[in-house]
């Protein structure tokens, strides 16, 4: 069966110089999840597309399967969400974060995750906390995965909140009988900000944040910590089907 040609939506992950003019591009898809292209030529002055093929553009692309690499054979602009991103620190590594953490989420089928991410963006544009925007697309993503973290009542045995202890590994907040050896110790007012963050209760999230930062700090230093011990089992987990 001859390849077909196909187009999507997609977000550019990453970029490589490849070859004398080409770049290898990598492309968070709507649809079709992550998918590795060639763009050809695209270091040129003349060339039609390249200067599309850039980080925070959400393009149209066309895309025709190869072996290994897609060939990218056209790009349309839909939204440019880089202006007020790439020139303010803060929200441009938050938005990066958002993009690398959506690389690893992502998978064929679902466009919720695209979705998700350019309303990310497009909040990040003008948002005065970068990371709290950063945290509840984390947090919501990992809902959609499955792996959200209790944030109230405790994750192991069920007994009715405001908990103070959180480990990832029995899955969020845990009760003083539940709580594994090394719990992070946190304020209940930190996993209640995260539990408005993950139902987009954004006027509640930002008044805690702006009167008490360093309950913010918990809750971004916390989903990271979430994050972080369900990749590595999904990574765990993939390196073990790859033995058997
Ligand atoms: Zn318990």
């Amino acid at each position: 069966m001859r390849a077909q040609p196909y187009r999507d939506r997609a977000l550019v992950v990453r970029t490589h110089d490849f070859g004398e003019a080409d770049r290898i591009i990598v492309l968070l898809t709507r649809s079709h999840g992550v998918k590795r292209g060639v763009a050809k030529g695209v270091r040129r002055a003349k060339s039609r597309f390249g200067s599309r093929l850039q980080h925070f553009v959400d393009i149209d692309v066309q895309l025709y399967p190869g072996r290994n690499l897609e060939s990218i054979t056209g790009a349309d602009t839909v939204a440019f969400y880089g202006s007020g991103i790439i020139d303010n620190y803060e929200r441009y590594t938050a938005a990066c974060a958002a993009l690398e953490t959506a690389e690893r989420l992502a998978h064929e089928g679902d466009p919720w995750l695209f979705d998700h991410l350019t309303e990310t963006l497009a909040r990040m544009q003008t948002t005065a906390h970068p990371t709290v925007v950063l945290d509840a697309f984390l947090l919501q993503g990992m809902t959609h995965a499955g792996w959200a973290p209790s944030l109230f009542d405790c994750a192991q045995c069920g007994a009715p909140g405001p908990h103070h202890a959180f480990h990832p590994a029995v899955g969020g907040a845990a009760c003083v009988q539940c709580r594994p050896p090394g719990s992070a110790e946190v304020p209940e007012e930190s996993l209640h900000l995260m539990w408005l963050l993950n139902n987009a209760h954004w006027p509640a999230a930002l008044g805690i944040v702006a009167q008490a930062p360093h309950l913010g700090a918990v809750a971004h230093r916390l989903t990271r910590a979430h994050l972080q011990w369900h990749l590595e089992q999904k990574v765990t987990s993939l390196g073990v089907m790859d033995q058997t």
